[in-house]
């Protein structure tokens, strides 16, 4: 069986997202309420509007429960709308968001639709000539301690992370095999060999005991 990861799908591009970690031979679940939590290996914030997601979040009494998964330590992928939800500081304006990443952000940073578009990506982790695809991006206009920037576009960082959470300004799931979308899919996998290994070890030693 392959680790399970969750989507959050209440609304944006999670199909896309669900599509790209199919392809990487992963498991996917919608998360859409509380029930749809338990047992997870990975998480997804998705793409969208982050606004609608915040307001869904609370029509669905998702937001406290949700914080707890996403601070429990699995690995954790955020894309655009979803790295906005994870910031410590948004602008533009200001808004609720977990503050998990020590990053400030402004919403659609880049322009509006009229600036989307697909550029190079430069970070020592990704392949000569990655790009990303960035929709009404967020854009980074700070980094704080403790937060790793994996990659830039031009002189802004546009993927970065902090322990188990990985976060970029652009869609990673929009394209086929994207390096960002195979890093996070070998994470899963370690963490869930490792998390399948300690409840193998704690059997045998229950065994053992008996
Ligand atoms: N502009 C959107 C927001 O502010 C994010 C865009 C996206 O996720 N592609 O939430």
């Amino acid at each position: 069986m392959p680790p399970v990861v969750g989507v959050l799908a209440l609304q944006g591009d999670y199909a896309e997202h669900q599509l790209a970690l199919h392809e990487q031979g992963l498991a996917t679940r919608q998360v859409r309420t509380v029930r749809d939590l338990p047992g997870l290996a990975g998480l997804v914030l998705p793409g969208g509007e982050s606004t609608t997601m915040l307001k869904l979040l609370d029509v669905e009494g998702l937001w406290a429960p949700l914080g707890a998964a996403l601070r429990s330590g699995v690995p954790v992928l955020a894309t655009c709308a979803g790295m906005i939800l994870l910031a410590e500081r948004v602008l533009d304006p200001v808004q609720r968001s977990y503050g998990l990443l020590p990053i400030t952000v402004v919403r659609n940073g880049y322009g509006r639709q009229f600036h989307s578009g697909t550029f190079a990506l430069q970070g020592e982790a990704l392949p000569a000539g990655t790009t990303g695809t960035f929709i009404r991006a967020p854009r980074i206009t700070a980094v704080g301690a403790g937060c790793a920037v994996l990659a830039t576009r031009g002189p802004d960082p546009v993927l970065v992370a902090a322990g188990p959470i990985v976060a970029a300004c652009f869609h990673p799931e929009l394209q086929e095999g994207h390096p960002v979308t195979v890093q996070f899919a070998a994470r899963v996998r370690t963490a869930a060999a490792r998390v399948s290994a300690a409840v193998l070890g704690a059997a045998q030693f229950a065994a053992e005991q008996a």
